[in-house]
């Protein structure tokens, strides 16, 4: 039995009048990568940004429905949007380092979030061996961050995320601005951080979706369409529309 570990219901997302997300009620499991495809404008990022309440600093904006994150309604009233964004990581398509050193990267996040760790050193080792970058960086810790190349400052970024302990990644098509060889790094690590980490990953690179993800959600206009895994979605849609949209008719 899977353990849902984020839930939405009857999700509607408004930007001043414009309704850019339709009743999404979605499911997303333990330690499972799910992919979010669909034509551009139709509302990933805005979704996205639901599940940590980002969107809560865009003016004029309006959110019904709800959001669970291991069982906690985010959008509840005593509920504080910096502690979910705590629990909720995110990565960005442009890779943001801070313009600080590598090392100062990973330890802001730990520091800002008040965890006391008792040995910065060993978080910031076990973060960058997480994600691959220790033998790259380790003589590299006091330079900045903005001397690395794009595909590592975007590993450092996912390794800054999980230097807090999230209980969520969420990704917003993290390798888009990255050269082929830095995108298959971080598919692989996907693969290696999925054994600890619920992950939703915005992409357009249907190939891509194909490679991690184990579930795939096809959004359109702001409503989700189809979800299912990943190999139903692509080889056995049950939508025309799914079947359109990966088959390349359009988008
Ligand atoms: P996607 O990530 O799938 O490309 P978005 O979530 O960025 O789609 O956008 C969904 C819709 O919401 C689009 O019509 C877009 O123009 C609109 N939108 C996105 N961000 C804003 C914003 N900050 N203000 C107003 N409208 C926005
Ligand atoms: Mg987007």
């Amino acid at each position: 039995m899977k353990e849902t570990i984020v839930y939405t219901k009857n999700l509607d997302f408004y930007y001043g009048e414009d309704r850019a997300l339709k009743n999404v009620s979605l499911s997303f499991f333990n330690r499972e990568v799910t992919a979010l495809i669909g034509p551009s404008g139709c509302g990933k990022s805005t979704f996205l940004r639901c599940l940590n309440r980002m969107n809560d600093l865009i003016a004029d904006t309006r959110v019904e429905g709800e959001v669970h994150i291991h069982g906690v309604n985010i959008y509840a009233e005593r509920v504080d949007p910096v502690e979910i964004r705590r629990k909720v990581g995110m990565v960005f398509q442009k890779p943001n380092p801070f313009p600080k050193s590598v090392y100062e990267n990973i330890v802001w996040g730990a520091r800002i979030n008040g965890i006391a760790h008792k040995n910065y050193d060993e978080l910031v080792e076990r973060s960058l061996r997480e994600t691959g970058l220790w033998d790259e960086v380790k003589d590299k810790l006091k330079k900045s961050a903005l001397s690395l190349s794009g595909g590592q400052q975007q590993r450092l970024c996912i390794a800054r995320a999980i230097a807090i302990s999230p209980e969520v990644i969420l990704m917003d098509e993290p390798t888009s601005a990255l050269d082929p060889i830095s995108t298959t790094r971080i598919e692989n690590l996907l693969e290696n951080l999925k054994k600890d980490y619920t992950i939703i990953i915005v992409t357009h690179n249907m190939q891509q979706a194909g490679r991690i993800a184990d579930n795939t959600t096809f959004f359109l206009q702001g409503e989700v369409v189809e979800f299912g895994a990943t190999s139903k979605i692509f080889y056995n849609p049950s939508n025309q529309r799914t079947e359109d949209y990966i088959s390349g008719k359009f988008g």
